[in-house]
């Protein structure tokens, strides 16, 4: 099914992110994650892809299978372009149709300073283009959207812009950076529309739950952090348990304000941690339902 068929009046889209066990983990760690997931029923479940663009790893493929085959949810396959040549694409994107997936997040992946980028494409929108001129309408493509601003963007309006050529490449749908100030967000979505930007936004949430997570987090995205996320941060950094909770408290006070604000979806950055995602889901799987 594609995820484009899943946006509808008074729905919201609920889908979580999982990212492939570190090589040094075993795989098998991801299969508990995902038995866990799958039973709190999101519509969908996006596998991160890494930025090295090695073709070769077929990790975030495999995943995806399962969770289509085995969980018989749909997948989302993260696909990074940046330090990919075509063949590198061909090879993905012909693994991913071999194994029936159908919706693809066409990144162009975080520029690393020690990895020159190869030359085939620049951004995420030559690699929505590139899809959509070999594979027609074989993929529903996402894109990633950034309510404050992509860090290598020179201002927000040459940032929307840039998204704008984004969705007129193919992207339909469009998956948020994380944020924790929800009034960034409704910028964003104003600024998007007054761009002509009219297909599903779905707000991407990340509890925060321990201190190496923040600092990670501030470093890597930029995300602000309001004085009201601060203070609970200092309050408990020191109590593991007390931050965990205030953490799912904070992404849930920010869940129920976007719903109530008629959200098209809520993408929840999962950290594969399935009791996280679960006290989440809990709470607002009420707020979910059609017409509630
Ligand atoms: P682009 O859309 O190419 O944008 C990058 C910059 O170029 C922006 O400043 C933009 O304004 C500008 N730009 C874009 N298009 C044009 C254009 N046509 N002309 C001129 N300027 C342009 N990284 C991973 O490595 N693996 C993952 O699995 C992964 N998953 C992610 C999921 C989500 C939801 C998000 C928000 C990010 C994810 N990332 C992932 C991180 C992402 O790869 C980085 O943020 C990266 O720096 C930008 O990727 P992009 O696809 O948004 O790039």
């Amino acid at each position: 099914m594609k995820i484009s068929s899943m946006f509808s009046p008074g729905k919201t889209v609920f889908s979580f992110e999982v990212f492939p066990p570190k090589k040094t983990s075993p795989v098998e760690t991801i299969y508990e994650t995902l038995d866990a997931l799958h039973t709190l029923n999101p519509d969908f479940i996006s596998v991160t892809y890494g930025a090295g663009g090695n073709a070769a790893d077929s990790s975030t493929c495999d995943i995806a299978s399962i969770i289509k085959h085995k969980y018989h949810i749909e997948p989302l396959a993260h696909l990074t372009c940046i330090n990919s040549s075509r063949e590198d694409v061909d090879i993905n994107l012909q693994r991913l149709a071999d194994n029936d997936i159908e919706n693809i997040l066409a990144l162009r992946g975080d520029i690393n300073p020690d990895l020159p980028p190869k030359q085939d494409f620049a951004h995420a929108s030559d690699l929505i283009s590139y899809i959509k001129a070999k594979t027609g309408d074989r993929f529903h493509l996402s894109g990633a959207c950034y309510p404050e601003g992509h860090q290598d963007s020179p201002s927000l309006v040459d940032d929307v812009l840039a998204l704008r050529k984004k969705v007129d490449a193919g992207a339909n749908h469009l998956i948020s950076q994380l944020f924790f100030d929800n009034s960034y967000f409704y910028s964003f979505v104003e600024r998007a529309r007054i761009a002509g930007i009219t297909v599903p936004i779905e707000a991407g949430i990340m509890p925060v739950t321990n201190r190496k997570q923040i600092e990670k987090m501030v470093v890597m995205c930029g995300a602000s952090l309001p004085p009201k996320f601060t203070k609970i941060m200092q309050k408990y950094e020191h109590r593991p348990e007390a931050l965990r909770d205030a953490g799912i408290a904070y992404a849930i006070d920010q869940i129920v304000d976007l719903l109530s604000h008629g959200v098209d979806g809520i993408h929840l950055y999962t950290m594969n941690n399935p009791y996280i995602a679960r006290r989440i889901t809990e709470s607002i799987s009420s707020l979910l339902q059609t017409g509630a």
